[in-house]
């Protein structure tokens, strides 16, 4: 089962000769100090997260070995995908108790990744999220597989409150560095100049090229209801029927333009109706061929 986790970034700067090493192993050319950057990350503890679910210690483990040599993304949800920074090294530490899985990763500097660098520097890019896979999850008040016991996680049974404990590391994938940051944090950003443009603009050019997306499915959907309606000889004044058409919600145009189409399919004889169904194929395509 895939497990998706809250974690941060913590110490950066320059690489130490040993760290620049390791990172050397993992490079294709040769890097020199100068060339990266590199930080550390809490990937993951043996603490009850939000979700009342914690790493075993033994989990935490198997994952230090599976985390060398991933990739960091910029985010998760976004479609170009964007490998920024590599995990190097990964260390085991308990601290006050608390066992945690603590990563190293680097960054090669450069225009691209300017601007991600000085928000980690400036304590602005500091949270990231981490993907794995574990085989089982444990119940924390029985020992039994979790889901199969009765137990419920964050319900407490006498003084004891159910957490999932995953165990059995299978797999580490990528972190994520979030790309909107959290509330409070995004009053920071406002005050900073400079530096994490880069990565604003970047954020600002994909909700443009979605925006120009959706307005094409519009028009292409638009154009299928209106065609639709006029071969069911619905009699409606067309520039009506435009202007209804343009006030309703995306999906509401989807479906009624699917739903005329239907209609349309239904009641003409085969000939017809695959000369609507290339057509619709065809500028569905052109759509997208942005
Ligand atoms: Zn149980």
């Amino acid at each position: 089962m895939k497990v998706t986790k809250a974690a941060g970034v913590e110490l950066s700067g320059a690489p130490s000769e040993e760290q620049l090493e390791k990172i050397n192993r993992l490079t294709k050319t040769k890097v020199a100090e100068e060339d990266v950057y590199v930080f550390s990350v809490r990937l993951c503890d043996d603490q009850v997260d939000r979700d009342d679910e914690r790493f075993s210690e033994a989990c935490i483990r198997e994952l230090a070995a599976l985390f060398v040599g991933k990739t960091g993304i910029m985010d998760h949800a976004w479609s170009a995908e964007k490998q920024v920074a590599r995990i190097f090294d990964t260390e085991v530490l308990t601290q006050n108790g608390v066992t945690m899985l603590k990563g190293w990763a680097y960054m090669l500097r450069g225009a691209e990744t300017d601007g991600l660098i000085r928000q980690i520097e400036g304590g602005i890019k500091k949270e990231v999220s981490i993907g794995c896979a574990v085989r089982r999850k444990m119940c924390s008040i029985c020992g039994e597989e979790y889901g199969a016991c009765g137990h419920v996680k964050g319900e407490t049974y006498g003084t004891e409150r159910c957490a999932a404990i995953l165990c059995e590391a299978a797999d580490a994938y990528e972190f994520s560095f979030v790309a909107v940051p959290a509330q409070k944090e995004a009053g920071v950003l406002k005050k900073q100049t400079g530096g994490e443009m880069a990565l604003d603009e970047v954020a600002m050019k994909r909700l443009q090229k979605d925006a120009e997306l959706g307005k094409a499915y519009r028009e292409d959907l638009t154009l299928r209801a209106r065609r639709a309606a006029m071969l069911l000889e619905l009699g409606l004044d067309d520039a009506l029927w435009q202007r209804v058409l343009r006030a309703m919600p995306a999906e509401d145009l989807r479906a009624v333009a699917m739903g005329l189409e239907r209609k349309t399919a239904e009641l003409f004889a085969p000939a017809p109706q695959m000369t609507v169904e290339k057509e619709t194929a065809r500028e569905q395509n052109s759509a997208f061929l942005i």
